[in-house]
């Protein structure tokens, strides 16, 4: 606990008064915020905090820091790239970094996906998405196909159109009301990954499209993982089907692999678990290592030239920052260190831990499910837990674990040494065993 007697301390108490009073923290209320601790520094799985605590990382930082923090290659490339500059528009100019990011990317991403266009956020690339599916159709002279069809309980982030196709409930709709452009529900994929297929779950899919494909001009998905809206895994064979659909009905299919990507769920990308390709591919967060804020939005041939030679002749977007060198950098030097190693082996390791440590919790009344894909582990509980006394309490035992509405989940570095994850796991069960008492 905080000794205000050190001045040190004292200090940290001010920072965070001034933070709680002034900064606004990601879904958190200004006048009754959720605490924040202040973090000093981070280096490989470690978070060490302003007063000296150390703390295991459960989070990756929301997916993003797959090697760890402090990475000696990673600081090297963004010292190197300093040297020559850390930004420069790429209106008019091109330069090493992105060059060398779009030549390792097209080497990893779907075969039939060759057009790569950068942006500075996971929002931005499921806007950049949209509207490439609306231009295609706007370049053949269709402007019927404006809508967008996609399953409940995903979520593609907070901008306004990335917003209008997360799940409605969890994505709080009914607070922007009609200021949201109306979008097509389908249920969200029953079927789990490991389960049996049913081809039940794709019916609803092909029914819409039937009634409204004529107004639609792509189907959106996050690939076998549903993450914000409910960390879900879902079986392979949707995928299939519903790009059979998409072919059949004239709509195109978008793949949101902003969280899926880099080896989190035991493919380099969730797609390669359906071998399904998509036209159009967004990738975001571990891009960069989760050094800085990158995506890229990715498509085929087709669809690029379609658009291009459409009456705009042009794709309709150039953001401020787009391919920031130094982001760049950092990404040619991320996802070269993890396709130069054993990565599924090491994603392996993570799975097998997190499947040892976690299934047992599944004997718990008031646990609904456990699930692992790759290096994701779900505990899923009956009831909402309380967020501000679960932190707590995670960070009081030495990990960092933020849960929310049901769900406890962790998704750490692969950095994570053994040793770490058994007690960042031995933590995480015994806190959530302890809390039957509770519910
Ligand atoms: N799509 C998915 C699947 C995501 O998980 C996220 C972020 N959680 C986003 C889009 C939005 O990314 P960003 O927060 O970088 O805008």
């Amino acid at each position: 606990m905080t000794d205000l007697n050190n001045p040190a301390n004292e200090l940290v108490a001010d920072d965070l008064s001034f933070d709680r009073e002034h900064l606004w923290h990601p879904y958190t209320s200004m006048t009754q915020p959720l605490p924040s601790f202040k973090v000093k520094k981070a280096y490989a799985a470690t978070i060490e905090l302003e007063d000296g605590r150390q703390l295991i990382d459960g989070m990756s930082s929301w997916w993003c820091a797959i090697h760890g923090y402090n990475h000696p290659e990673l600081n090297q490339a963004v010292t190197d790239q300093l040297q020559n500059m850390s930004h420069i528009m790429f209106g008019g100019f091109t330069h090493d970094p992105a060059i060398q990011l779009g030549k390792l990317l097209l080497e990893i991403t779907p075969p039939s996906l060759d057009k790569i266009f950068f942006a500075d956020s996971g929002s931005v690339a499921v806007e950049v998405a949209l509207k490439m599916a609306v231009q295609y159709w706007s370049a053949q002279g269709n402007s019927q196909k404006t809508n967008f069809v996609t399953p409940r309980s995903g979520y593609h982030g907070d901008t306004w159109n990335a917003m209008s196709v997360c799940d409605p409930v969890t994505g709080m709709h009914q607070i922007f009301g009609s200021s949201l452009p109306n979008r097509i529900f389908v249920p969200a994929p029953k079927v789990g990954f490991y389960e049996k297929w049913d081809q039940q779950d794709i019916a609803v899919l092909e029914e819409t499209l039937i009634a409204h494909h004529a107004s639609i001009a792509a189907l959106i998905l996050e690939p076998i993982v549903q993450g914000a809206g409910g960390m879900r895994f879902y079986h392979p064979e949707y995928l299939r089907q519903a790009k059979l659909l998409c072919e059949q009905f004239n709509v195109l299919l978008i793949f949101d692999e902003i969280a899926t990507g880099f080896g989190r769920t035991g493919k380099l990308f969730a797609w390669e678990h359906a071998q399904v390709e998509p036209d159009i591919m967004c990738i975001g967060k571990g891009l960069t290592g989760g050094y800085m804020t990158l995506s890229a939005t990715i498509t085929s041939k087709q669809v690029a030239e379609t658009i291009s030679q459409g009456e705009a002749g042009v794709f309709m977007h150039g953001p401020t920052f787009m391919a920031n060198p130094l982001a760049c950098a950092v990404a040619v030097k991320s996802t070269a260190l993890l396709i130069n190693q054993d990565w599924q082996k090491n994603i392996q390791r993570i799975e097998t831990q997190l499947n040892r440590h976690l299934t047992p919790l599944h004997s718990f009344k008031h646990v609904a499910d456990v699930r692992v894909l790759g290096a994701i582990g779900v505990v899923e509980l009956t009831v909402n837990v309380d967020m501000k006394t679960l932190q707590q309490e995670f960070v009081r035992r030495g990990i960092w674990v933020r849960p929310f509405g049901k769900l406890v989940y962790v998704m750490p570095p692969y950095v994570i040494t053994e040793n770490e994850l058994h007690n960042l796991l031995t933590q995480l069960v015994e806190v959530v065993s302890s809390m039957e008492q509770n519910i």
